[in-house]
C-alpha cells in the first residue's frame, strides 16, 4: 500500500541558481492545497507528500492533478534506506501483484538512484529485483525492456527508497505566483476562463474584471462568472479578487455619440483602459484575455491595434491568440470550465451589437470616435470603478 507520493517537476529543474526559489513557492502552494491532509517535504529534484493518514490519499492525488509545475506524481512505498533486501521485495511483490490482475503481464523494472552512497548501482539494483520479482511469482511475468505493460520503478534517493508501478500526468508548467500577479478580463465565454489558466500555468497568479450591463445582464451571469473563478480556484488555490463593473452608463454614452461601427471596438478600448487602471493600482503586472486573431470582427489584426493602443504600459498576454477554437473547446472540456461556460447568459455587448461592425478599424478613427465622449467619459470612468462589486474566491 503506497504511504507516500513522489511528485516531480521539469522545467524548474532547468532554473539554475533560482531553482529553489521556484521550488519552493511549489511547495508552498502544494501545502496550501492540501492543507492539513498531507504533509510535504521536498529533497534534491523531488517533493514528497505523505497524507496524513490512508484515507487522505485518494483526496491528495486528486488535488495534486491540478497544481501547476508539477510534471508527474506517483503514488509510492516508501522505505528506509537501510532496508533489508527481503523487505524491498516483499513491498514491490503487490505492485506485481496488482498488475497480474489486470493482466498486465509483460514487465520491466527501473532504477534510478541519485543517492550515489547506496551500494549498489541502479543495473544491479533493476536485475536482482526483476530476479527477484520473476522468481516470487514464477510464470506470470515475461520481461521486455521495451514492450512492457507493467513498469516497476525503484528510486533510490536522499531519504529512502521510493518503490512505484505507476506515473500520474501533472498539469506541468510553473509555479503559481513565480511571475507575480495578473488581471484577466474574464466574459463568461468559454476562452477567457481558458487564457486565465493558460496564464496560471505560466506562473501568473489571476484575479479577474468582468464588465456587467444591468438590466440586460443578470443575476444569473455574475453567478456564473463566481463559478468559474471558483473553478480556477482549484489551480492557483484561493485568495483572488473577481470585480465586476458595472459599464451600462459607459455603453449608452458611446452608443449615444459615436459611429455605430466602431462600437464594440470602442467598448474594449474602454474595458481595457479600466481594466489597466485597476491592475495598475493593485500592483497586478499584466492584463490577460481570451482573444484569437480573426475569430470575430473585433480580434481582427486592424481591431487588435485600435484596441491595444487604449493600454498604456501593461503587457496584455493573449494565450489563446493562434488557437484554434476546438483546441481552446478541448482545454475547457479537461480543466471543467466548458459545462459553466456554456450556461445560457446574456453577454454585456450583445444588446449593443452593431449592425454592421467595422472589420479593419484604424487608430485614428476610434481615437476621434473617442474624443467625442470627453468630458463626461472621466466621470463615468472613475462611477464604473468605484461602483464595481468585488468578490473573494
Ligand atoms: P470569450 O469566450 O472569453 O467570451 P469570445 O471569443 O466571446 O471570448 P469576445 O467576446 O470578442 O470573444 O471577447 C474577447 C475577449 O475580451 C474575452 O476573451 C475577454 O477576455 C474580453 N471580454 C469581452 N467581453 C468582456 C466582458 N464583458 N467583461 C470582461 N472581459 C470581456
Ligand atoms: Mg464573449
Amino acid at each position: 500500500m503506497s504511504n507516500t507520493i513522489l511528485v516531480r517537476y521539469d522545467e524548474i529543474g532547468t532554473k539554475g541558481k533560482n531553482r529553489p526559489w521556484f521550488e519552493d513557492i511549489l511547495l508552498e502552494n502544494i501545502r496550501r492545497s492540501l492543507g492539513n491532509q498531507a504533509t510535504v517535504r521536498k529533497f534534491r529534484g523531488r517533493i514528497a507528500v505523505t497524507p496524513r493518514s490512508e484515507t487522505h490519499l485518494g483526496e491528495v492525488l486528486r488535488l495534486l492533478a491540478f497544481i501547476p509545475g508539477i510534471s508527474s506524481y506517483s503514488p509510492a512505498t516508501h522505505l528506509p534506506l537501510e532496508t533489508p533486501w527481503e523487505d524491498i521485495v516483499a513491498a514491490a511483490l503487490p505492485l506485481a501483484d496488482q498488475a497480474i490482475a489486470e493482466g498486465r503481464t509483460v514487465f520491466r523494472v527501473s532504477c534510478t538512484r541519485s543517492n550515489k552512497r547506496y551500494p549498489s548501482t541502479s543495473p544491479e539494483v533493476q536485475k536482482k529485483l526483476a530476479a527477484a520479482v520473476l522468481t516470487a511469482r514464477d510464470r506470470c511475468f515475461s520481461v521486455s525492456m521495451t514492450k512492457h505493460s507493467f513498469e516497476l520503478e525503484i528510486e533510490i534517493a536522499e531519504d529512502g527508497i521510493y518503490l512505484f508501478a505507476e506515473r500520474r500526468p501533472g498539469t506541468l508548467g510553473l509555479p503559481v505566483g513565480c511571475a507575480g500577479e495578473v488581471l484577466t478580463l474574464l466574459s463568461g465565454g468559454i476562452d477567457s476562463p481558458v487564457a486565465a489558466y493558460l496564464a496560471m500555468r505560466r506562473g501568473a497568479r489571476s484575479h479577474y474584471i468582468s464588465f456587467h450591463s444591468p438590466p440586460y445582464t443578470t443575476e444569473e451571469s455574475i453567478k456564473k462568472l463566481v463559478d468559474i473563478a471558483r473553478l480556477l480556484a482549484r489551480y492557483q488555490g484561493p485568495g483572488s479578487k473577481l470585480i465586476v463593473v458595472p459599464f451600462i452608463d459607459i455603453q449608452l454614452l458611446v452608443t449615444a455619440r459615436c459611429q455605430e461601427s466602431y462600437r464594440t471596438i470602442l467598448f474594449r478600448r474602454l474595458m481595457f483602459r479600466i481594466a489597466e487602471q485597476v491592475a495598475r493600482s493593485n500592483g497586478w503586472k499584466a492584463l490577460v484575455t481570451g482573444e484569437s486573431l480573426s475569430q470575430v470582427a473585433s480580434q481582427t489584426l486592424e481591431n487588435l491595434t485600435c484596441i491595444n493602443d487604449a493600454v498604456e504600459i501593461l503587457p496584455v498576454l493573449r494565450p489563446l491568440i493562434t488557437n484554434e477554437k476546438k483546441e481552446t473547446i478541448a482545454i475547457a472540456q479537461r480543466i471543467g470550465t466548458f459545462d459553466i461556460s456554456i450556461r445560457p447568459c446574456p453577454d454585456s455587448c450583445t444588446a449593443f451589437l452593431p449592425r454592421h461592425p467595422i472589420t479593419r478599424g484604424r487608430v485614428e478613427t476610434v481615437r476621434a470616435e473617442e474624443r467625442k465622449l470627453y468630458p463626461e467619459i472621466e466621470d463615468l470612468f472613475q462611477r464604473a470603478i468605484a461602483e464595481a462589486e468585488v468578490f473573494d474566491v
